[in-house]
C-alpha cells in the first residue's frame, strides 16, 4: 500500500533540496509549486489541464469553501476531489489567514475567531477544532493547523503573544486532527511557524511545533507586505530552525524570483495566486521577465509569449492574438495566459529540481536572474 506520508530527499546543493513526498493520492515532487484552487477550481482552467502543466498538488481554501458551498454539503457530495474532478493530492489552508484578510466583524479569543461572511454577512466561527473538522469534511490530503497571522508591523510583544496563541492552537489542531478517524489514517498535518521577522520568536515557534510533531512545517506570516529583502533575511534562518527531514512550505509565495531565492534557502513547497491572477489581468511570466500583454508593442508580434516555454499556449498562439484577446476582454485570453503562467511556474520548478539533482543549481539560479532581470 502507498504510504500515508513519506518525504525522501534525493539530492541537496547548499541549503537547496530536491526530493519527493509520497501520499495515497500520488507523489509530490519537490521543490513543488501548488496552483491555488480557491473555490474548488483553479480559475479559468480544467483540472486535466492543470495536471498537464506538471502540477502534482493543488491548494483549496477552507474559508471560501466553508462559506460556499459549505463543508457539510461538500462531504455529502463526496468531498472536494470528487466534486471538482481532481484525484491527486490537495492541500487545504486552515481558513485563519483569510478570516483575518477577507471577513468583517472579527472577534478573536483563545477559543477561536467569530466573523461575518464577506459574501452575505452571515455569522460563522472558526477554531482549531472546527478548522480540522472542515478540512476533514473536504477530504484534504495535507491539512494545515489553524493559526493567527498577525500584521507584520506590530510591536514585538504583540507578535510574541499571537505566536504563543498559535502554538496553543497548533496543539489543539494536532489533537483534533488525530481524533479524525479514517481521515487521519490517510492524510497529513502541517504545523505553521510564526514570529514575523524575529529570529528568536521564530526559534521558539519552531521548537514548540517540533515538540508537538507534524508531518511537515510551514513558514507562515511572510509575503504580507514586508518586501523581498526582509523576507529573504528571515528565510536565511527560518527554514534551518525547522526539522531538516520534513518538508518546509513557504505559504503564499510568490514571484518567480522569490521561488528561486527561497529554494536556495531550503524551502520545498510554495503556493501563490500570482500566476492565475496575473494571467486574468494580462500579465505573462517568462524566462525573460514578466510581460504586460496589453502593451501595444505586442499588437503585431507573431512570436509566442515565451520562445523557451513548452506550453500549449506558446505552441499555438501569437503574442498579437493574446494582446487582442486581453484588450477585448475575451475569456479565452485569461484562459490561455493562465495556462501559460501555471506551465511556466511548473517548468521553473522542474528546472530547479533537475539542477539540484545534477549539482548545478548555483549556476541555474545565476542564469535565471541574469535572463529574468535583463533590461531590453
Ligand atoms: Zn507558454
Amino acid at each position: 500500500m502507498k504510504p500515508r506520508f513519506q518525504f525522501t530527499i534525493h539530492a541537496t546543493e547548499g541549503k537547496a533540496r530536491t526530493g519527493v513526498i509520497q501520499m495515497r493520492r500520488g507523489e509530490i515532487r519537490t521543490p513543488a509549486f501548488m496552483p491555488v484552487g480557491t473555490a474548488a477550481t483553479v480559475k479559468a482552467m480544467k483540472p486535466q489541464d492543470v495536471r498537464a502543466t506538471g502540477a502534482d498538488i493543488i491548494l483549496g481554501n477552507t474559508y471560501h469553501l466553508m462559506l460556499r458551498p459549505g463543508a457539510e454539503r461538500m462531504a455529502r457530495l463526496g468531498g472536494l476531489h470528487k466534486f471538482m474532478n481532481w484525484d491527486r493530492p490537495i492541500l487545504t489552508d486552515s481558513g485563519g489567514y483569510q478570516v483575518m484578510s477577507l471577513s468583517e466583524l472579527r472577534k478573536i479569543t483563545e477559543e477561536g475567531v467569530t466573523f461575518a461572511s464577506h459574501i452575505d454577512g452571515s455569522r460563522h466561527m472558526l477554531s482549531p477544532e472546527r478548522s480540522m473538522e472542515i478540512q476533514r469534511l473536504l477530504g484534504s490530503d495535507i491539512v494545515m493547523c489553524f493559526d493567527e497571522c498577525p500584521k507584520i508591523d506590530q510591536p514585538r510583544d504583540v507578535i510574541a503573544r499571537s505566536m504563543e496563541m498559535s502554538m496553543r492552537w497548533a496543539k489543539r489542531s494536532r489533537e483534533a486532527f488525530d481524533a479524525g478517524g479514517d481521515h487521519a489514517e490517510c492524510s497529513a498535518l502541517f504545523g505553521i511557524q510564526q514570529g514575523a521577522l524575529d529570529e528568536s520568536l521564530r526559534k521558539t515557534s519552531a521548537d514548540a511545533l517540533a515538540e508537538i510533531g507534524f508531518d511537515g512545517y510551514a513558514i507562515g506570516g511572510l509575503a504580507v507586505g514586508e518586501g523581498q529583502e526582509a523576507m529573504f533575511s528571515t528565510l536565511d534562518f527560518a527554514p534551518g530552525q525547522l526539522p531538516a527531514d520534513r518538508p518546509r512550505y513557504l505559504m503564499g509565495v510568490g514571484k518567480p524570483d522569490d521561488l528561486v531565492g527561497a529554494v536556495e534557502r531550503g524551502v520545498d513547497m510554495f503556493d501563490c495566486v500570482l500566476p492565475t491572477r496575473s494571467g486574468r489581468n494580462g500579465q505573462a511570466f517568462t524566462w525573460s521577465g514578466p510581460l504586460n500583454m496589453r502593451n501595444a508593442r505586442h499588437a503585431e508580434d507573431t512570436g509566442p509569449v515565451d520562445p523557451r516555454c513548452s506550453c500549449p499556449t506558446c505552441a499555438t498562439y501569437t503574442r498579437a492574438y493574446l494582446h487582442h484577446l486581453i484588450k477585448a476582454g475575451e475569456m479565452l485570453g485569461a484562459m490561455l495566459l493562465t495556462e501559460h503562467n501555471i506551465s511556466f511556474y511548473q517548468q521553473l520548478m522542474q528546472g530547479m529540481r533537475d539542477a539540484i539533482a545534477e549539482q548545478r543549481f548555483t549556476a541555474f539560479a545565476a542564469d535565471f536572474r541574469r535572463d529574468y532581470f535583463r533590461k531590453e
